[in-house]
């Protein structure tokens, strides 16, 4: 295969690179990511149970409170147990509809993103053959299509508000165009 901006044929597929541990600690991978990274099941699982390990912490208070008839370790143990077990459901909850969001926009750019190629002579994207989305894009221009597609377009960092993308390729759900 052969870019078709500089004809040179070092090209690699968007998700190969996005797997390959040297393409992750230089910062190409997180150039090229298809959506923000969100919380996996077993993250939200680990973050459970700290939770609950550090709510017992404060049962654990609350009873050497009573064997000690000290009613400040009681009452406060109680508060932080409850504390930590409500605050712990909610982050938990919150993490599972965060990745929910991420999965959702995943499948609808999942067939863009797959068919994507980096050039590593002249750091653009494309699709060979120019299908499903045709021309050159920067990295920048790269994630911006995806992510606008996916809905995350809210959650880009500062500098690609000013990355505009060519006229004619999809962005947004439903293909319209996120700003004139
Ligand atoms: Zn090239």
């Amino acid at each position: 295969m052969i870019c078709p901006g500089c004809g040179s044929a070092g090209v690699r597929a968007v998700p190969e690179i996005c797997a390959d541990h040297a393409s992750i600690r230089d910062g190409l991978a997180d150039r090229l990511a298809q959506s923000p990274g969100a919380p996996s099941g077993f993250d939200r699982c680990l973050h459970f149970v700290e939770g609950m390990v550090m709510a017992g912490m404060g049962v654990a208070l609350a009873y050497s409170g009573l064997d000690n008839h000290k009613p400040l370790y009681t009452i406060g143990g109680s508060l932080l147990a409850v504390l930590l077990f409500v605050g712990t459901i909610v982050v938990v909850r919150g993490e599972g509809r965060e990745r929910a969001v991420v999965e959702a926009g995943e499948s609808r750019t999942d067939a863009l993103w797959r068919s994507a190629y980096y050039c590593c002579g002249c750091a653009s994207v494309f699709c060979p053959g120019g299908t499903p989305w045709q021309g050159l894009l920067t990295p920048e221009q790269f994630k911006k299509f995806m992510w606008t597609e996916a809905g995350h377009g809210k959650q880009l960092e500062e500098q690609f508000k000013d990355v505009d993308l060519p006229p004619g390729i999809l962005t947004g759900p439903g293909g319209t165009q996120d700003h004139a």
